[in-house]
């Protein structure tokens, strides 16, 4: 029987028309879908002949066992499918792709990554500001506030890069993460939270590093969030929003 393959799709973090047009031709060519819950499940109707199957693992709630996704993308290509698995953002982002393309390789299964829109992207977009800005910083930080292990990242020394922080799956523990962060970086820092960046829910909140928590909190921020701290995020403030009709909700820099 011919081998089938999979391709790791990024589904961008919401709206259909931040797909990429290979993201579309692959969804064309696919035989099933298997679908994050992160990704807008509106991405079906680029695939009508393919079946859909949905595999949430949205941290906290009832959720597929990774095991059981890699073996039944393993089973469906080796019977000849292609196999699109939809991931949210982009797909090499904090998103088990590495894991996946592992158990892939090991199994003799083809696969390929098609690229998307990360939320840090689209949450800098939103807010009108670059993540590199020269002015500011030499660079950006993708990271998460949760680890695998449950341990912490090393804040401290990701404060002393002096790159903006753009910090994934952080909204539910703003207060310890910026209690943290303010042990080493001026509490005027600029602050950003996002959520549902790119979508049209998207809510927006420029403050302060000091502000951070108890801001983020008064407005009601919950996942999916972006965090983004460090001085390029103070070029937002400065910007008008040429989008009116979001949901904006934005506080003055202590
Ligand atoms: N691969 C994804 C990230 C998956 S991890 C990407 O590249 O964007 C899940 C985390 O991503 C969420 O907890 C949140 O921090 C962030 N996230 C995903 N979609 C988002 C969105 N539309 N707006 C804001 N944050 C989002």
């Amino acid at each position: 029987m011919k081998l089938g393959k999979v391709t790791l799709l990024s589904a961008g973090p919401g709206a259909l028309d931040l797909l990429t047009l290979r993201a579309a031709r692959v969804l064309s060519e696919a035989d099933v879908l298997l679908v994050d819950d992160l990704a807008n499940p509106d991405i079906a109707t680029l695939a009508p002949q393919a079946r859909v199957i949905a595999v949430g693992k949205r941290g906290g709630c009832r959720s597929t066992p990774q095991a059981f996704i890699e073996r039944l993308m393993c089973r469906l290509a080796r019977r000849g499918a292609h196999v699109v698995r939809v991931k949210g953002g982009d797909a090499l982002m904090f998103g088990r792709a590495g894991e996946e393309m592992r158990a892939l390789r090991l199994a003799g299964v083809p696969v390929e990554i098609v690229n998307g829109v990360s939320a840090a992207f689209a949450a800098a977009a939103g807010l009108g500001m670059s993540l590199t800005h020269r002015d500011h910083c030499a660079g950006v930080t993708f990271v998460t506030a949760h680890r695998q292990d449950g341990t912490a990242p090393n804040w401290a020394a990701l404060a002393a890069t002096g790159t903006t922080l753009a910090i994934y799956m952080g909204v539910h523990r703003v207060e310890t993460l910026s209690e943290t962060l303010l042990a080493h970086l001026d509490a005027a820092t600029p602050a950003a939270a996002v959520q549902w960046a790119g979508t049209a829910q998207e809510r927006r909140l420029v403050t302060s590093l000091g502000r951070l928590a108890q801001d983020v909190r008064a407005g009601d921020f919950a996942s999916p969030a972006i965090l983004l701290v460090g001085g390029a995020v103070g070029e937002a403030l400065a910007v008008p929003h040429a989008d009116a009709s979001t949901d904006a909700v934005i506080a003055r820099a202590a």
